[in-house]
């Protein structure tokens, strides 16, 4: 099975450039073991008008079976012969894709040190797979192919020229042709989408998967027509990786497609903030000590509820002792914003396995948030309107049960301290209360004694005398025993 790759050159760029791009030398011929057997990179043509590398993969078909990956195709009652005689060796399959993976890693990622800006511009290019099995036909070839810029010759190999009559295989001959993308983006639509066609996968798919698809489909997959086809088809169509997949990919898909507006986004909190903030920065001041309380009380794995734009996350990140962050907003909106901010789509698989953004609604219990060691509720719970307050107490309090739980809101005593404010105003628009330092102590031991927590108070930023801290926090901590009026706890 193999690939090959052109590109043509002019007197300024000669097409050998190639070489360097691939990070393999034109003029050698070279050989790389990999656990299915070897693959092979040479250079049928290196002149300086057009220059071809192929990439030859010499499927090894029993080390294959050995090594418990020769299972993709075929099924009872010839699987065993399958195992062994199967179209493997010869068929532009998953196991290509691999091998690219592997041979042209730095190719991939857009990274050449001798010729940076060759790898950043677009090329003339022409790709040809010889024998590419296409579930779906040379239709779903060129509905894949097409809306990413190339020009798709997607011809099906007949069964056997000498008998016309048997009609076609399941095999095209697929030839590729660009002027407008780069070398990267050439080689991660190959690496995404020929094992979408060859829709096979020769082992076992496992989470990181997801991470691999999002990033080799960074720039082209998110809004691409087929998302969805070659999202299932890619994880092996396991159903749940599939949801995170195209939940992360809309994320991506929204803050790529409106950057204007998501800065105005951050325009506004910026100015919000400035106006809420002055002297000190108040939000800065919130997360220290939203950070300092859940570093206190030893929590590792941490709810972000109502994360908004996700910059407690980020700074969660920031500390390895945090080793499950999960940020929950009901605004698409915040976490696409969230998701852009902390790159989500780049990020290492390490980190990325830390981090979770979902959408869901604190008014709903959720089983997702069971099982934490801490939740942070910072500046949320004035956004919802007081009667949907107990369905959040119940849902956090009662039914996650967090051993701790964070919980700030505004100080409304301190407005009378802000220059800017109004008097008789709310700090946000969108705050449907502000509570005195009474009235949330009220609450949170009122919620304590009914979900069996106790509570302890702190300020953040400066305590005045008079009319106490701008922000309140309250730290609630599970007790040990729940309290017999639990169960009355639940609102209708
Ligand atoms: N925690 C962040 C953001 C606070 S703004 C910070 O401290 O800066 C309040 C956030 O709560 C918004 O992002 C809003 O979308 C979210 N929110 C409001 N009602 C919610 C609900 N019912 N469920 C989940 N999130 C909610």
């Amino acid at each position: 099975m193999f690939v090959t790759i052109s590109t043509t050159g002019t007197a300024g760029s000669p097409a050998t450039d190639l070489g360097y791009l691939l990070h393999k030398h034109p003029g050698k011929a070279q050989a790389f073991s990999t656990s299915y057997g070897t693959a092979h990179v040479f250079y049928p043509e290196a002149r300086a008008e057009r220059c071809t590398a192929a990439l030859l993969l010499e499927i090894d078909p029993v080390a294959l079976v050995r090594r418990g990956k020769g299972k993709g195709r075929g099924g009872a009652p010839d699987a065993a012969l399958a195992q062994y005689v199967n179209d493997r060796p010869y068929a532009a399959s998953s196991l290509l894709a691999v091998a690219l993976g592997n041979v042209f890693s730095s190719a991939l990622r857009g990274v050449c040190q001798t010729r940076p800006e060759r790898a950043a511009a677009p090329l003339p290019l022409r790709v040809e797979v010889p024998a590419l099995p296409a579930r779906g036909g040379p239709d779903l070839v060129r509905q894949l192919f097409a809306p990413l810029g190339w020009t798709v010759t997607a011809d099906p190999v007949p069964l056997d020229t000498a008998f016309p009559e048997w009609g076609d295989s399941r095999y095209v001959r697929l030839v590729l042709e660009s002027q407008g993308l780069t070398l990267a983006e050439a080689l991660r639509h190959l690496y995404v989408l020929l094992p979408v066609l060859d829709d096979a996968k020769h082992y076992w798919v496992s989470a990181d998967e997801v991470d691999k698809l999002l990033r080799a489909g960074e720039g082209w997959l998110a809004g691409h027509p087929e998302q969805q086809l070659i999202t299932s088809r890619y994880l092996s169509r396991r159903w749940s990786l599939t949801r995170e997949a195209m939940d992360r990919l809309e994320l991506v898909r929204l803050a790529e497609a409106d950057d204007s507006a998501v800065e105005d986004i951050d325009n506004a909190v910026g100015a919000e903030t400035e106006a809420e903030e002055k002297p000190t920065p108040l939000a800065v001041r919130r997360r220290d000590a939203i950070l300092q309380a859940l570093r206190d009380h030893g929590a590792g794995r941490v709810l972000d509820l109502g994360c908004g734009q996700g910059r407690l996350v980020q700074e969660l990140l920031k500390d390895p002792r945090f080793t499950e962050i999960v940020g929950v907003d009901v605004s698409m909106r915040a976490l696409a914003v969230a998701a852009r901010r902390l790159k989500l789509d780049r990020m290492s698989e390490r980190q990325a396995a830390r981090v979770k953004l979902f959408q869901g609604s604190l008014a709903y219990t959720d089983s997702r948030l069971k099982g934490y060691d801490a939740a942070v509720l910072s500046e949320v719970i004035e956004h919802l309107d007081p009667p949907r307050l107990p369905a959040l107490e119940y849902a956090v309090f009662g039914a996650a049960r967090p051993a701790t739980v964070l919980v700030t809101t505004p100080n409304v005593e301190y407005n009378v301290r802000w220059d800017s404010l109004p008097a008789g105003h709310v700090r946000h628009g969108d705050h449907r209360f502000e509570w005195t330092r009474a009235q949330f102590r009220t609450w949170a031991h009122t919620v304590a004694e009914r979900h069996g927590y106790t509570v302890e108070f702190t300020p953040v930023g400066p305590d005045d005398p008079e009319v106490g801290p701008p922000t309140q926090m309250a730290v609630l901590t599970l007790s040990t025993t729940r309290t017999s009026t639990e169960k009355e706890a639940r609102p209708a």
